[in-house]
């Protein structure tokens, strides 16, 4: 659609006005308010010469005042990089510095770090705002010259002067978003606004049971085709507790656009405590729980969650990493009523590339994500280069679609080893699809391990260890050998229950082993409290590659 992001939130603001968009600390914020607080950033952001072709970073964990923020950078016409607020600050100065940030709006509480860092990035004003209420900062905080408070900007003109009406959205960029860095160098992905826009309605089609529509005034919205008995969480009757990161793509476009342009109600969440979460889950009777598989982890071995009244729960989506068969058993187990949804994709396809049938229309298969969402093509690939495989067999998944970034920021080498000339994205990731076209990820290619010369997916062996009685999560990784090269080692997180007291090393190898052809086999397993995840809710593998390495040396 040629239309720019801030098309959403006008066309949300019209038509799900005083339902509440989002809720922290039980504060809700209106789509309306949430619409004046966007144009009033976006106003004071071009009365202040930032516009298309600036770069502003958002250098904040999830807050209320997020959404405004994010749409004010778009109205006024400029770039929005978000920043992971956990990076370190030599690598958020290279990150800044990287992105080009003329702005950078951060919290209060690492303002000083931000200011120690700043020097030697193109930085030329600081925003700033407190946890939940930017209004009381200004008395807690003295700001230099060109640091602002987030409240002055709030409080600012709330006209919307179509600031973003000279963009192209095929060209101009919304996001510049940096991959997530789970196993290399984070890059910055380039995603003009037709990007985002079709991904927003490619997600959220399959979530809803919508088609991409345009209201009166020509804003873009959805309208649901498919009726309660398939999708039972209606448009503007949503609820969700939201704990992905919004400077992530799922957070970006699947929890922050999709809610909005679905009219869902969110309750911000910046921190994941999963006993809270439950709590909130029974308080504000949630429709709806996303998130990355370790969310759903946690959330089994909350004490007494059997007991809790989830039963307004109806559906599950999960995304970022794979979701094991037995995880979505026991969630099944859980949540009888609820539809287990799963998506796949990456940054550089701005986020969404395949889901599996969403809610009770179409075949679901679990362990499966599902087929294409609308126009998107996947292929698999040798993994060496060459033509698509026929379906069975394994590859690297390919993806073509409008949602395919533009390249990667400053790094045309890197841009051209992703992207081939046909317009196919390369993903690094392992994958098969099947006669029907439903896609299955087989594994990472970085994950990939190398036993006497014979290729070993984790992912194969962790499916069959989320099966095991007493296991809560698990993580397979390499440990460098002489002889073989790799062996195949399993970190456990043992289950709060008899069961995961019982859990012997042999006992959990036996239970693979007897699984697997033999040089696919686990040669240890080390028990570990939690498995190492990202903000985004991927296993941290390389951490625990890293302690195999240091062990072995
Ligand atoms: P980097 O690519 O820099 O290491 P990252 O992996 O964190 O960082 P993202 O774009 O956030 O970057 O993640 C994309 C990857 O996440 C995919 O390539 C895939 O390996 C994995 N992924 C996403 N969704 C799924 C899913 N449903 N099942 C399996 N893997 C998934």
């Amino acid at each position: 659609p040629a239309v720019p992001v801030g098309s959403i939130l006008r066309a949300a603001v019209r038509r799900w006005g005083d339902r509440p968009a989002f809720v922290q600390h039980e504060v809700p914020l209106s789509f309306t308010e949430l619409g004046r607080r966007a144009h009033a950033v976006a106003n004071w952001l071009a009365d202040h010469g930032i516009g298309r072709g600036d770069v502003v970073a958002v250098h904040l964990p999830n807050l209320r005042q997020y959404p405004a923020v994010y749409y004010g950078i778009l109205l006024a016409g400029a770039t929005f990089s978000p920043t992971n607020p956990l990076l370190p600050p030599a690598d958020l100065a290279a990150q800044l510095t990287d992105a080009g940030a003329k702005v950078v709006v951060t919290l209060d509480l690492v303002l000083p770090a931000v200011r120690a860092l700043r020097a030697g990035t193109p930085v030329e004003t600081v925003i700033v705002t407190g946890d939940a209420h930017a209004h009381d900062l200004a008395a807690r905080l003295e700001l230099a010259g060109d640091e602002v408070d987030l409240a002055d900007l709030l409080g600012g003109d709330p006209t919307d002067r179509h600031l973003d009406a000279g963009l192209d959205p095929a060209i101009d960029l919304a996001h510049l978003a940096y991959t997530g860095g789970t196993t290399g160098v984070s890059k910055g992905v380039e995603l003009p606004h037709r990007s985002v826009v079709t991904n927003v309605l490619q997600s959220a089609c399959w979530t809803s049971g919508s088609v991409p529509a345009r209201d009166e005034a020509g804003d873009v919205t959805l309208r649901q085709v498919c009726g309660p008995e398939e999708y039972p969480v209606r448009l503007g009757e949503g609820r969700l507790i939201n704990l992905t990161p919004w400077f992530h793509a799922m957070g970006a476009i699947g929890y922050l656009n999709g809610m909005v342009i679905g009219g869902t109600t969110t309750i911000v969440h910046p921190r994941f405590d999963p006993v809270v979460y439950v709590g909130d889950a029974v308080r504000y009777e949630v429709t709806s729980i996303g998130g990355a598989p370790p969310v759903f982890v946690a959330l089994l071995q909350v004490p007494g969650i059997a007991d809790a009244d989830l039963s307004h729960v109806r559906g599950v989506s999960s995304g970022a990493a794979p979701l094991p068969v037995p995880l979505i058993e026991r969630l099944r187990q859980l949540l009888p009523d609820a539809v287990i949804g799963e998506g796949y994709g990456l940054t550089e396809v701005t986020m969404q590339a395949t889901g599996n049938p969403s809610f009770r229309s179409g075949t679901r298969k679990p362990g499966s994500v599902g087929v294409p969402v609308f126009d998107t093509e996947i292929s698999i690939r040798p993994l060496g280069g060459g033509t698509p495989l026929p379906p069975g067999q394994r590859g690297e998944v390919c993806i073509r679609g409008p949602q395919v970034m533009r390249g990667y920021a400053h790094r045309p080498a890197a841009t051209a080893e992703a992207i081939d000339a046909d317009g196919w994205f390369h993903t690094g990731d392992v994958g098969v699809l099947d006669a029907d076209g439903y896609l299955s990820i087989v594994d990472r290619t970085k994950d990939m391990l190398l036993y006497k010369g014979y290729n070993v997916f984790p992912r194969e062996l962790e499916e069959i260890l989320f099966g095991v009685p007493g296991v809560a999560g698990a993580a397979v990784v390499g440990r460098p050998d002489e002889e073989a090269g790799e062996l195949p080692v399993a970190y456990v997180v043992r289950r709060d229950d008899d069961a995961g007291a019982a859990l012997t090393a042999e006992f959990v190898m036996a239970a693979v082993n007897d699984r697997v052809t033999p040089y696919k086999r686990l040669r240890d397993v080390v028990f570990i409290e939690a498995i190492p995840v990202s903000a985004a809710g991927k296993v941290l593998k390389r951490e625990l590659a890293a302690r195999e390495r240091a062990a072995a040396s």
